[in-house]
């Protein structure tokens, strides 16, 4: 039971403190989630001690936030971190504090963002210690800022973010000054660093309660400022034409698609081009997709490829008549098959393409029962030594001979390397 462990090795942390005679509780995000009734992600304590203190009271410490008086305590197997009760200085860079002092437990509740994750807990009095009115918020399901809403996210602009993961994940509603503070704020958070920015998105989009999450970005204006070059002077969320929301909804998902499908909306929605959302997909509109996937996701290369591959293989059985087996079976054997076919499903739910979508899903079930990525009867080593050298057609050769073989058209290799003699009659010699 690890959570266990953790949370008692967090207790024996305050116990430490406590017994060195210093005040130490709970702190934030682990208070939140008992009093939800949700596992813990992880234990913060919050104390007087200064930072050195709780380094000489703990064995294996690493001053993680130094300037900030954050030490880590490795105890029992748990990482905890420790900050002493602070207040921080004048923000002048819409993020980070310049500088902290050390403080009381009620000044370190102030400088937390919601009410919410101002919480501390005494976990040997088993008591919630709340300066801020975290837990009627909690209760009432409301996401409020600490203080002055206004000031608080004209401080710090990851704020904006950080309600909206907080409000879609756990079903709060943004109280009303902090919401319309947050609707004067959007326009700020370009301040703050693409990096920063696509974490929360992540944590935003991939979530199962992702369409919440989505539709409060919409509303409060944080969509434009993260894809300006995209959203133009589109505000309003058009709920009839988004892919994000139909995706896998309820379900986490993976952030590639979760990408793909919102900057898809995003163009679609400012588009003209209504009908067509299949030639958004198409070669040339999908590379503008992904080179702003790389600037606003900030996404691994290995991502992007996969928001290309998507894009490739979903294109390709939309905009082609009648997709044969071999299409389908090259859209299967693709590691980004469940997220292309998570697009695919959210395309038809759209009303677009629709019939041809639902024809599409029984051959896929079919097909994904069999073999979708057999070994070649036909290789490029088998066509060199029959004479043909490498060049252009090549591998249309190799690429027909293998559709062929995924569409049950040939039954051995000499089948295979007929066709190919067939497709290109004479080896050239010099090609
Ligand atoms: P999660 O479960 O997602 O980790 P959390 O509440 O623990 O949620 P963290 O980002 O880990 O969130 O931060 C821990 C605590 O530090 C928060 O609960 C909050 O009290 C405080 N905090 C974190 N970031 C900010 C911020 N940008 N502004 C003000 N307070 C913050
Ligand atoms: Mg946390």
């Amino acid at each position: 039971m690890p959570e266990i462990d953790a949370e008692k090795n967090a207790t024996t942390v305050v116990t430490t403190l406590r017994a060195a005679g210093h005040v130490a509780y709970f702190a934030g995000g682990c208070v939140r989630d008992r009093l939800l009734g949700l596992p813990a992600k992880d234990y913060d304590v919050a104390t007087d001690a200064p930072p050195d203190r709780v380094r000489q009271l703990f064995k294996k410490t690493q001053a993680v936030g130094a300037a900030f008086g954050v030490i880590l305590v490795r105890l029992g197997g748990t990482m905890i971190e420790v900050a002493t009760f602070r207040s921080d200085g004048a923000y002048e860079d819409g993020r980070r504090p310049e500088s902290v002092t050390f403080s009381t437990a009620e000044q370190d509740a102030q400088r937390r963002d919601f009410t919410i994750n101002g919480l501390f807990f005494d976990p040997i009095e088993s008591k919630v210690i709340d300066y801020v009115g975290g837990q009627a918020d909690l209760s009432a399901k409301v996401l409020r800022a600490i203080g002055d809403p206004t000031a608080r996210l004209m401080e710090d602009h990851l704020r904006l973010l950080r309600a909206v993961r907080f409000a879609a994940r756990f079903g709060l509603t943004i109280e009303p000054a902090t919401a319309a503070a947050m609707n004067a704020a959007s326009p700020l958070l370009p301040k703050i660093s693409a990096e920063r920015i696509a974490d929360e998105l992540r944590r935003i989009l991939t979530v199962p309660t992702h369409e919440a999450g989505y539709r409060l970005l919409w509303q409060h204006g944080l969509l434009r400022p993260i894809l300006p070059r995209l959203a133009g002077d589109n505000t309003r969320l058009d709920e009839h034409h988004s892919l994000l929301l139909r995706l896998e909804p309820g379900e986490a998902v993976a952030f590639p698609i979760a990408c793909l499908a919102m900057l898809l909306d995003v163009r679609w929605q400012a588009g003209e081009a209504r009908d067509d959302l299949v030639s958004y997909l198409a070669p040339a509109e999908a590379a503008k997709l992904v080179a702003l996937a790389r600037q606003t996701f900030r996404l691994s290369n290995d991502d992007l490829e996969t928001i290309a591959d998507i894009a490739r293989h979903v294109h390709g059985v939309l905009a082609t008549p009648s997709p044969d087996d071999a299409r389908l079976k090259r859209f299967l054997a693709r590691p980004s098959a469940d997220q292309a076919r998570q697009l695919l499903d959210a395309i038809a739910d759209v009303g677009t393409q629709t019939g041809r979508i639902e024809a599409l899903q029984p051959r896929f079930e079919k097909l994904s029962l069999g073999e979708v990525a057999p070994p070649p009867l036909l290789t490029g080593d088998t066509l060199i030594r029959a004479g043909y050298r490498p060049g252009v057609w090549f591998k249309h050769v190799l690429d027909a001979v293998y559709d062929a073989q995924l569409n049950g058209l040939l039954a051995d290799p000499d089948a295979a390397i007929a066709l190919a003699r067939q497709l290109a009659p004479s080896p050239p010699q010099n090609a």
